[in-house]
């Protein structure tokens, strides 16, 4: 299917592990990550970014083995060139959404993936805590300062206070 050999083993290893959403995975062995506890910031490749797959944006089809791998980069731009000849103006619409920042966490089975402009919320791996991956492309805007997560503009204590006072009322 002409999958680089180095994702063919990462994704089997991983599968055999038990990660059959391994984007986690696929950060943490990305050069220059930055890991704080459950949480890697990573600057990836619009060919290795597979985050957008289930709206059909992405240039390969196999998992990457890291978000850095120059085989997979090397794959999508044959296949970019491919999308390029039958539809430049799509193809240049595709490489910006590959290209925004955005941020890919998991938590209890469900993957929420949030972008400048939509938030994707789809089934993967049944996790007890949040795991989390700040993605951004290489020379392009961060996420984490783009980016406002879903939660991150509530104060929590006091929406909790502003309920509880509207029970007492019920
Ligand atoms: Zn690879």
């Amino acid at each position: 299917m002409g999958f680089p050999a180095c994702c063919t083993k990462f994704f089997v290893d991983e599968w055999a592990n038990g990660y059959y959403d391994p984007v986690w995975q696929s950060a943490l062995g990305t050069e220059g990550n930055i890991v704080s506890k459950r949480t890697l910031e990573v600057e990836g490749h619009i060919h290795t970014n597979q985050m957008l797959r289930y709206y059909g944006l992405r240039t390969t089809s196999h998992f990457p083995c890291k978000m850095d791998c120059q085989e997979s980069i090397e794959t999508g731009k044959a296949w970019l060139e491919v999308m390029r000849s039958i539809d430049p103006h799509l193809t240049d619409s595709l490489v910006e959404f590959l290209e925004m920042p955005l941020v890919w966490s998991c938590l209890h089975g469900l993957a929420i993936v949030e972008t400048p402009i939509f938030t994707l919320i789809t089934n993967s791996l049944p996790t007890k805590e949040r795991w989390t991956v700040l993605y951004s492309s290489k020379g392009k805007p961060k996420a984490r300062d783009v980016l406002t997560l879903l939660g991150d503009d509530l104060d929590l204590e006091k929406l909790t206070d502003v309920m509880v006072e509207r029970l007492k009322g019920i």
